[in-house]
């Protein structure tokens, strides 16, 4: 779809209309943002309380009825989506073969739903993988050695190197900002031959499935180190106070944990995790616990002791959550049903799947209708969606289409009634039927709520399947859905930042937000390799991400 560029009368009134051919336009029959708003506004009462009834229904009614069972089963037969077995179900040598199939179903099952990557990950990260998996069974919850690095830990020296050392990983903020800083931590893991742990306590319980086979990642609920959430407010061994002081192994001065704040908040951040002198510090604490809601890969590509295994391990750059977020991130069968469900029942049939994500920020509020204005002024203008012709309103269509589906998720409802209204009362200018979807509208983030968390997951893993990605900048969730599903989105910018349209991402990676926290990210020379490859975020001014 890229370069594809439909004139659009919404785009071109947006940006002012001051050019001679459009006041030509002025008497076109196509549908501008304002007319647009004022026909969905006209059929919205209506469409309100058809729908409004059903908005929440419960399906607890259900309880008491008895379903007879179907003599036969389905028309369509069981399971007719799974009857050809994917193409590459090891996605390249990313995944270990020796899991349970059953155990977890979207492990082996994503490549029936998601299109191939076109990157293959390279034999060195595909070996690492394979050795990291071996330390952490290892060294994973229930062997000897994680028993002795838990005594160690409460014994709160560190006397003697450890064989096995652990990066604990710390919930913070939405959903979207804890999977990319798990993506992060297990880079880090990776490259310091840590172990890593994470902390999936309520919320997040049932949400993913074992990334690594024969052991597990979850942080046993019996760690002696209590309230993990609320240490960045009294941890007593925080990374930053004790890297001054000059500590001993020998003389067991060196402690047993450290406290790492890594997030956006410069004011609390442990500006030195990145630089060359705390690294002998971090190398020796068998425990890190870890608290970030930041993508801080891009400064691993700039610190220069990773430098040689990053570039084994990604000779491409900008594929580094991509393929490490489809290794470790593999929904639960619980979500996958969801997954699976709503894919088979609204876009498997689909003859494209265009993704649009809408995030609105406190910080940059803006209009339903300005909003619309502006997704369709991208979407238009880039190809991704077709015109409207207002004279034709509800003309019956000559032959039979597939359609082209949107799949719009948002935690608001207005969108998505505005959008459908649009499309399926007035013609396209390309004779095609647009379907938009919304499997969800929460009205509110409620990242406490288990459920909630698993309709987030659904949602970012459906956007990973379109063809074409529109997100919002600055939204971790878009991030996730781009990397996942290896898509170079169309960024919708946010209103503070000035823009009413959209602009292509260089790169499907994550953009690290708030880097001007630490130091040794801006002060690396351009010597290093990589540090080519760290650009600033087309989303965030000042923000770094990784590109090619
Ligand atoms: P960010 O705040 O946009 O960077 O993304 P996060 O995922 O970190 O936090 C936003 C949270 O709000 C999500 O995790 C969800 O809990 C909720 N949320 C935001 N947008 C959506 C959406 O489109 N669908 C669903 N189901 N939840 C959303």
């Amino acid at each position: 779809m890229d370069g594809k560029r439909v004139r659009s009368s919404v785009d071109l009134e947006l940006q002012g209309g001051s050019k001679p051919e459009l006041q030509k336009r002025s008497t076109s029959t196509i549908l501008t943002p304002g007319m647009m708003i004022f026909t969905c506004f006209m059929f919205l009462p209506l469409m309100v309380l058809l729908l409004g009834a059903n908005r929440n229904p419960s399906f607890e009614w259900l309880l008491g009825v008895e379903i007879t069972a179907g003599k036969a089963g389905s028309k369509y037969g069981s399971s007719a989506s799974f009857s050809e077995p994917p193409n590459d179900k090891l996605l390249g040598g990313l995944l270990s073969a020796g899991f349970d199939e059953a155990s977890c179903l979207s492990r082996y099952q994503s490549a029936l739903y998601r299109k191939q990557s076109n990157h293959t990950p390279s034999p060195y990260l595909v070996s690492r993988l394979r050795r990291y998996e071996a330390l952490h069974r290892r060294c994973g919850p229930n062997t000897e050695l994680y028993q002795k690095a838990i005594e160690q830990l409460k014994s709160n020296r560190s006397t003697e190197p450890t064989e096995c050392n652990y990066v604990v990983w710390v919930p913070s903020d939405g959903l979207g900002n804890r999977i990319i800083t798990i993506v992060s931590a297990f880079l880090y893991a990776v490259l310091t031959d840590k172990v890593l742990l994470v902390d999936l306590s309520d919320d997040l319980r049932d949400l993913f499935c074992e990334p690594f086979p024969g052991t597990s990642w979850i942080l046993p609920s019996d760690f002696p180190v209590n309230n993990l959430e609320s240490l960045f407010l009294n941890a007593p061994l925080r990374f930053r106070d004790v890297l001054g002081k000059k500590l001993d192994a020998t003389d067991g001065s060196l402690p047993s944990y450290l406290y790492l704040h890594l997030t956006h908040d410069q004011r609390f951040s442990d500006h030195m995790f990145f630089c060359e002198e705390a690294q002998p510090l971090l190398q020796r604490t068998p425990w890190l616990l870890l608290r970030s809601n930041q993508y801080f890969v891009p400064a691993l590509f700039r610190a220069s002791q990773y430098e040689k295994e990053l570039s084994l391990l990604f000779p491409m750059k900008s594929v580094v959550f991509h393929h490490l977020g489809r290794y470790l991130l593999h929904p639960a069968n619980p979500v996958w049903g969801y997954i699976t469900r709503y894919y088979d029942a609204y876009l498997g049939n689909a003859k494209e799947m265009v993704g649009l994500q809408i995030r609105i920020f406190e910080a940059a509020p803006i209009s339903s209708d300005q909003m619309i204005a502006q997704i369709l002024n991208c979407s238009i203008h880039e190809g991704l969606l077709p015109e409207i012709n207002l004279t034709e309103p509800a003309q019956p269509i000559t032959q039979r289409t597939q359609p082209k589906a949107v799949l719009l998720t948002t935690l608001y409802s207005g969108y998505f009634e505005k959008l459908r209204n649009m499309y399926y009362q007035y013609a396209t200018t390309t004779g095609e039927a647009i379907a938009v979807y919304q499997p969800s509208h929460e009205e509110q983030q409620h990242t406490e709520k288990q459920n909630h968390n698993k309709k987030a997951l659904m949602e970012m893993y459906l956007l990973s399947c379109s063809g074409a990605l529109i997100t919002s900048g600055y939204s971790t969730f878009g991030y996730v859905a781009q990397a996942l599903g290896g898509l170079r989105p169309w960024i919708l910018l946010r209103p503070d930042k000035g823009s009413s349209s959209c602009l292509r991402a260089t790169s499907m990676e994550p953009c690290f937000h708030s880097p001007q926290g630490y130091q040794c990210i801006a002060e690396r020379s351009s010597s290093n390799e990589a540090v080519g490859h760290v650009r600033e975020c087309e989303d965030v001014p000042g923000g770094l991400k990784l590109v090619d």
